[in-house]
């Protein structure tokens, strides 16, 4: 079976090393070496500052809202948050379980991420913040963003789960927005297991992070903040350290899948429209196809044959009961139905793909 995606796994001989070290400090958690030595490795990688790691990419969404001050306690109204129907059910539903009403606004058709002029089309009175998805690792229109941003006195949150180590005009795209978060569950580009990152623009809204992710302890005998648990252990630093150590063998692989994918399938397909200036990170390679009948026979096709292509991002967000949407998003509703995520991994085989672009093929052409 060929799955749309397969975990990194780095050097067992490595891991032993650093899982050898961690019963010779006989510290598992709480700020550990490991975290430290690898929150230093990822800001210096990522070309980043204020970078905070969590226990998953779902925390590091729900503890930048909460830094940020989106909720306020004092306010009378539920406060709003705008965000795009076109992604994975955690970046809405992290602002619902934070008492945040998600307010989707529909996306570009052909950069897939959330469209400029549908964000302000959608401020009231109660809206506190946008939280675009760079989504499949895109750079949204960021200038434009931070524009309205700037004129409606909101905070931006970006969900970068999908951009680690993408950059946008030569440097790192997650310096743009008051915060933008990282996901490193297993099935993302790098990974602790599971893991997360918030990378803060200031400084003391890192700072007020740190004490959130420890229940607000600052001391043995203080407790300053509301918080929760989110901090990542000792056991998946080791993970990410070993990865991060790998990452341009596994980028290198992949970004061969990529363009195999693109050279034979760009003609027939429509891909996503990437941002000029955008050094790509190669994580996914999503393709839509002319209708919904197609998609789906084309899915149906390769599972027969034992390849696992996903309908990612389906279905539309809007169309998900638990989040209470009233609107419909035309584009991101018309984009889900068509798009399927072909299989890559660093360990894709060059006649495994072969097999996956021939039988793509063969359906296109009934
Ligand atoms: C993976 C992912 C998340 C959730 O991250 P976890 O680490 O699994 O909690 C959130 N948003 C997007 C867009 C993702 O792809």
């Amino acid at each position: 079976m060929i799955p749309v995606t397969k975990p990194y796994f780095p050097s067992r001989e490595k891991l032993n090393t650093y899982i050898d070290g961690i019963y010779e400090r006989q510290w598992l958690t709480n700020n550990g070496e490991l975290v430290q030595e690898l929150t230093r490795r990822l800001e210096n990688y990522l070309g980043v500052e204020n970078l905070l790691l969590v226990s998953n990419g779902t925390l590091a969404l729900q503890i930048a809202y909460r830094a940020l001050g989106l909720r306020d306690n004092r306010a009378p109204r539920h406060p709003e948050a705008i965000t795009t129907p076109f992604t994975f059910i955690a970046t809405a539903s992290s602002l619902k379980w934070e008492g945040i009403e998600p307010v989707f606004a529909d996306i570009d058709p052909h950069t897939w991420c959330l469209d400029p002029a549908n964000i302000e089309a959608a401020i009231t009175p109660n809206t506190k913040a946008i939280v675009p998805v760079h989504v499949f690792g895109n750079a949204c229109e960021v200038e434009a963003i931070d524009a309205i941003a700037n004129k409606h006195n909101l905070k931006v949150i970006y969900d970068a789960s999908h951009a680690f180590g993408v950059k946008y005009k030569g440097e790192s795209l997650l310096k743009h927005g008051d915060a933008a978060t990282l996901s490193f569950h297993a099935t993302k580009l790098f990974h602790t297991g599971e893991g997360g990152a918030i990378i803060f623009k200031r400084k003391e809204d890192l700072e007020r992070a740190r004490k959130m992710i420890n229940f607000g302890i600052t001391g043995p005998e203080s407790i300053e903040e509301l918080g929760i648990n989110a901090k990542m252990n000792e056991l998946q630093a080791a993970m990410g350290l070993c990865v991060l150590d790998e990452m341009e063998q596994n980028l290198a692989a992949r970004a061969e899948v990529w363009h195999r994918y693109e050279q034979a399938l760009a003609g027939t397909l429509q891909l996503q429209s990437r941002a000029k200036a955008l050094d790509y990170n190669y994580a996914y390679f999503p393709v839509v196809f002319k209708t919904e009948a197609k998609a789906v026979r084309v899915a149906a096709t390769l599972k027969e044959h034992g390849v696992l292509a996903r309908r990612y991002f389906y279905p539309s967000l809007e169309s998900v009961e638990c989040l209470n949407s009233q609107k419909k998003q035309a584009i991101s509703k018309n984009i889900a139905s068509r798009i399927l995520c072909l299989p890559i991994y660093n360990k894709l085989g060059n006649a495994e793909q072969k097999e996956i672009i021939e039988l793509v093929n063969t359906e296109l052409a009934l």
